[in-house]
């Protein structure tokens, strides 16, 4: 595996289930049994109805862009060496919405309402990070 040099997202005893899933090629997400909430990123209380009753459930991993910017320069210095790059705004079919990369396409291309599914880049032995590309591309 190349050495990845870009930030790492951090491990919290919360996101670790996002993560383990993320290693096991499953986007994960968790939903909530009182009020029937879906819930992204992780977090101990639903948002909802403050309750506790929250389980995991897995991601089919499709969704479509909702908004998206493409850096072709001016990025922070850490990520000069990786332009350009899509950061897009994703909502999922199950109702929420996760930040992450556009890849393995056309910029020009790129609009939202795009439809798009998740694809799992293993960058260090820990992290896997899911980034999403043109549906049935
Ligand atoms: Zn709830």
């Amino acid at each position: 595996m190349e050495e990845y040099t870009l930030p790492l997202p951090l491990i919290t005893t919360l996101s670790k289930v996002f993560w383990d899933g993320c290693r096991e090629n499953k986007l994960l997400y968790q939903h909530c049994r009182d009020c029937g909430r879906v819930i992204f990123f992780p977090k101990h209380l639903c948002p909802g109805c403050m309750g506790h009753n929250l389980e995991w459930l897995e991601s089919k991993g499709k969704g479509a862009i909702d908004t998206f910017t493409v850096t072709y320069e001016g990025a922070p210095p850490a990520f000069m060496g990786v332009t350009p790059y899509c950061v897009a705004i994703i909502r999922m079919d199950e109702g929420y919405r996760m930040m992450s990369n556009i890849v393995d396409c056309d910029f020009d291309a790129l609009a939202c309402e795009m439809p798009v599914e998740v694809v799992f880049a293993q960058v260090t032995e820990e992290i896997t990070l899911p980034k999403f590309r043109p549906a049935g591309g």
